[in-house]
């Protein structure tokens, strides 16, 4: 049987934008996909919580890779290739309509991932691009300057191979890729939320900080923004955001460390400034009944309660001792985490193929020419809010394009 001009491995974002594209940029190719479940695309499907967030309002590439904690000096340089506005074009080309929301992610106007679904499966047909499912490669080899593909007892045969089999969680996975000479950056989780046992704080559970700052004790990790308190522990953008940019670092903890929360977001020194000079200025009134900071009136009690405020007291009457307890809750709260939960919107695996095995032009392997990798395969990954996807998209087009262009040579 003739042999296909492109098999690309992993029926999933990267796998379906790679083949399209490849597809659409030389009409002739023979382009197949191999997927090695019964469902193509599984994650699309369950993206943003339904909804598919497919990129972000970031389009500048130098902004853009500052939201990656692994690949982020690789992909500015993918970004101008291929950017966050590229993508909403050509999903605009394919008949879908991307809508920004506040925060700056990006979802399908339709609010549900099976719009990006249909569009891929209407351009794969049109192109003629054959898809296989149920296919596991376990194995790739060479044969008279063909690739061989192996799948049980089935084998294809191409010209060229985009591997785009996303993140595993376990080393082995990986084995057949890195049987062809490729370094693997061991995999770990990204994007969770932490957990604190302890339950000190689940009275607050549902409480939104929306400008607070999440620090890990003992080093310089840190992040800004929203904080939820759950009842399991701590959970918003802030966290899931720290999470990525610390994988490793809280990986090596056994996820066992101090996370140190700033309610304000405001400077130490500021927090301290402000809660004196209500203790000078304010003398008379009821210190739990006034919550400072914009905090909500929960927490506000809950911290005093923790710096032995009793309910009733003015500002005038407590001492520097109780104070100071204030400003160190205030400021630095610190929540004992033992371990971490998935967070079920969206979460990725940091580590995969080395990407100095990559080259990053053209997303062809240095040790098996011919051979294309994208998406999250590789390692790289991005923080919550688009940012993966967005990774999945410009490495296969950039993949595809460096096909079309050594298509036949
Ligand atoms: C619950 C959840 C929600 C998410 N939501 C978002 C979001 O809204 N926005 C965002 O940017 N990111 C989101 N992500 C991350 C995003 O889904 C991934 O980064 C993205 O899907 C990676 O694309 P990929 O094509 O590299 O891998 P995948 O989409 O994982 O596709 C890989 C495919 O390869 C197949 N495969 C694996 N091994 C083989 C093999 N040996 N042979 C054949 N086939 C194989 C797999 O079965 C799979 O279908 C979410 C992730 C999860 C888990």
């Amino acid at each position: 049987m003739k042999p296909y001009d492109l098999i690309v491995i992993g029926g999933g974002a990267a796998g379906f934008f790679g083949a399209i594209q490849a597809a659409e940029n030389r009409k002739d190719l023979r382009v197949l996909i191999l997927e090695k479940t019964t469902k193509l695309l599984a994650k699309v499907k369950v993206s943003g919580g339904g909804r598919c967030n497919v990129t972000h309002h970031c389009f500048t590439p130098a902004a853009l890779s500052h939201h990656y904690p692994r690949g982020q000096k690789q992909l500015k340089n993918l970004f101008y290739q291929f950017s966050a506005a590229d993508t909403v074009s050509w999903f605009e080309k394919h008949g879908v309509q991307l809508k920004t929301e506040a925060d700056g992610r990006m979802f399908p106007v339709t609010d549900n991932s099976q719009t990006i679904i249909d569009c891929f499966l209407k351009a794969a047909n049109e192109h003629a691009v054959e898809i296989k499912t149920g296919m596991e490669v376990k194995k790739i080899s060479r044969a008279l300057n063909q690739f061989v593909v192996h799948c049980g007892h089935e084998e294809y045969q191409a010209d060229k191979i985009l591997i785009t089999t996303g993140g595993y969680n376990k080393p082995e996975n990986y084995q057949w890729l890195v049987d062809l000479g490729h370094e693997l950056v061991p995999p770990i989780p990204s994007l969770f939320t932490f957990n604190d046992p302890s339950k000190e704080f689940v009275e607050l559970m549902g409480i939104t900080v929306p400008k607070a700052e999440v620090r890990i004790a003992g080093t310089k990790f840190l992040q800004t923004g929203a904080v939820l308190i759950t009842h399991w522990g701590l959970s918003g953008p802030a966290v899931i955001k720290l999470s990525a940019w610390a994988a490793e670092y809280l990986h090596q903890q056994n996820y066992r460390f101090t996370a140190l929360v700033n309610w304000t977001g405001l400077p130490e020194l500021q927090v301290r400034e402000t809660l004196m000079q209500l203790k000078l200025l304010s003398g008379k009134k009821g210190i739990v009944t006034s919550p400072q900071f914009d905090l909500p009136r929960r927490l506000w009690e809950f911290l005093c309660a923790k710096s032995e405020i009793e309910p009733g007291r003015a500002w005038s009457e407590i001492p520097n001792k109780h104070i100071n307890k204030l400003i160190e809750f205030v400021y630095a709260c610190p929540f004992d985490i033992q371990g971490k939960t998935t967070f079920k919107e969206e979460f990725v695996t940091c580590g995969g193929i080395a990407l100095s095995d990559i080259d990053l032009k053209t997303m062809e392997s240095k040790k098996v020419p011919g051979l294309f990798f994208a998406g999250e395969v590789l390692n790289v990954d991005g923080e919550t809010g688009g940012f993966n996807f967005q990774a999945a998209w410009t490495t296969a087009w950039v993949a595809a394009n460096t096909i079309r262009i050594k298509a036949g040579t």
